[in-house]
């Protein structure tokens, strides 16, 4: 049988059996719009409302601060411009990251064309931010603290609860982007002060094209969908209440395996690691070698250009990524291994395995001993590596 081992779980993943079971009777016999008024609908909306409660209990907050939206993006997007635009006459001014998925850097770059101002903190070599690199950045205008949870790439966990807590000190209100982590890692909004939280689906083993935005209860907040009354009049859209089903019911199964689930995934997240390092030569491990995310492993191979590799270890049956779904197909690296300080030529080389629970230790073994061949083979045609080895002896 052909070998397919997928290792681009970040990307997305796949929807559970028990996840598409949830989804089909809102297709088939519950296909009712949950917005009418007659008694089948009223049994839609209830399972709506189920999916929003089962939500809630993740993140510890109230089931009226969750919105349904169409994914990750529209949630980062909401959250940045609904408070941009509602709080435009107390300050102009946001704070995020470097290391930002394009939901939010390019929803940033697009305010600043409008006369906000944006801070892009570094990070460290680990991609972690600098908590008083943060606390110098705030001034009396500034409105909203935007830092991811985990990011994409790099699998770095940042401080959460503290930059929550600087950023309730000063009263600005935090927005997260924790669609790596939610139903991977513990998520408190209480506990770590989060005002707003983007989350989706299909990175929890849901369907694609459904998320949340959880927004704390009391923040002022313009809408970005405008039309009907769903979602208590917040965002505009007949309700996909299959896709919700689906969310509730993924977002269910995560939270009872989260531990079971990290356990055996950072099993084999190191064992990849260790090998890779040991036994290919002139590699670099991106992110921190501990605060990451539990199914995370990316690299870099000097002397490697990232898509020849991604070419050739899909021929072998692996499939990864060179950092992001989003950037992939362009020529520029990650602005993630640019901001931890890879030169360009060694952020080129760069390849993301992200695992899950079906991954085995075979499944790892197998893709070390291609990625091995591949590299030396890759090397071996590069005149780079050929004058280093010269100099080097
Ligand atoms: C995937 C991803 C998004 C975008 O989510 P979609 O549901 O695909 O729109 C946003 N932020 C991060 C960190 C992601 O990994």
């Amino acid at each position: 049988m052909e070998k397919m081992i997928y290792m681009d779980n970040a990307a997305t993943t796949r929807v559970l059996p028990e996840v598409l079971e949830a989804m089909l009777p809102y297709y088939r016999e519950d296909f009712y719009n949950p917005s009418s008024a007659y008694g089948k609908a009223g049994e839609v909306a209830a399972a709506v409302s189920k999916a929003k409660e089962t939500i809630a209990k993740v993140i510890n907050c109230k089931d009226e601060e969750i919105f349904f939206t169409a994914g990750g993006s529209e949630s980062d997007n909401w959250a940045i411009k609904g408070v941009a635009d509602s709080l435009k006459k107390k300050g102009n001014h946001i704070i995020t990251t470097k290391i930002e998925h394009h939901a939010v850097l390019h929803t940033c770059e697009y305010l600043e064309k409008r006369g906000y101002d944006v801070t892009y903190l570094p990070v460290d070599e680990k991609g972690c931010v600098d908590l008083s690199e943060l606390e110098k950045a705030i001034r009396p205008e500034t409105i909203l603290i935007s830092v991811m949870f985990a990011n994409n790439e790099i699998g770095t966990l940042q401080p959460v609860e503290e930059i929550g807590r600087i950023a309730h000190s000063h009263g600005i209100l935090f927005h997260t982007d924790a669609v790596q982590a939610f139903g991977h890692v513990q998520i408190d909004v209480e506990k770590m002060n989060i005002d707003m939280l983007s989350a989706s689906a299909h990175k929890i083993n849901g369907p694609k094209g459904v998320g949340f935005l959880y927004i704390r209860k009391g923040v002022r907040f313009s809408n970005l969908i405008h039309g009907g009354a769903q979602e208590d009049g917040r965002r505009a859209g007949t309700v996909n209440a299959p896709g919700i089903a689906g969310f509730g019911r993924a977002a269910e199964i995560a939270l009872s395996r989260m531990e079971e689930r990290a356990g055996h995934e950072s099993a084999l997240r190191d064992r990849l690691i260790k090998r890779v390092l040991e036994e290919i030569p002139h590699t670099l491990l991106n992110g921190d070698p501990e605060k990451r995310l539990s199914n995370n492993a990316s690299f870099c191979f000097r002397f490697i250009e990232g898509e020849s590799l991604l070419i050739m270890l899909d021929q072998k049956g692996v499939m990864g990524s060179s950092g992001s779904a989003c950037t992939s197909g362009s020529l520029d690296p990650s602005h993630v291994l640019l901001a931890i300080g890879r030169p360009h030529e060694i952020a080129h080389g760069s390849l993301r395995l992200t695992i899950s629970e079906d991954t085995t230790a075979e499944d790892i073994d197998y893709t070390v001993d291609v990625l091995k061949e591949i590299i030396d083979r890759l090397r071996s045609m590069s005149p780079l590596y050929e004058d280093f080895v010269k100099k080097n002896g």
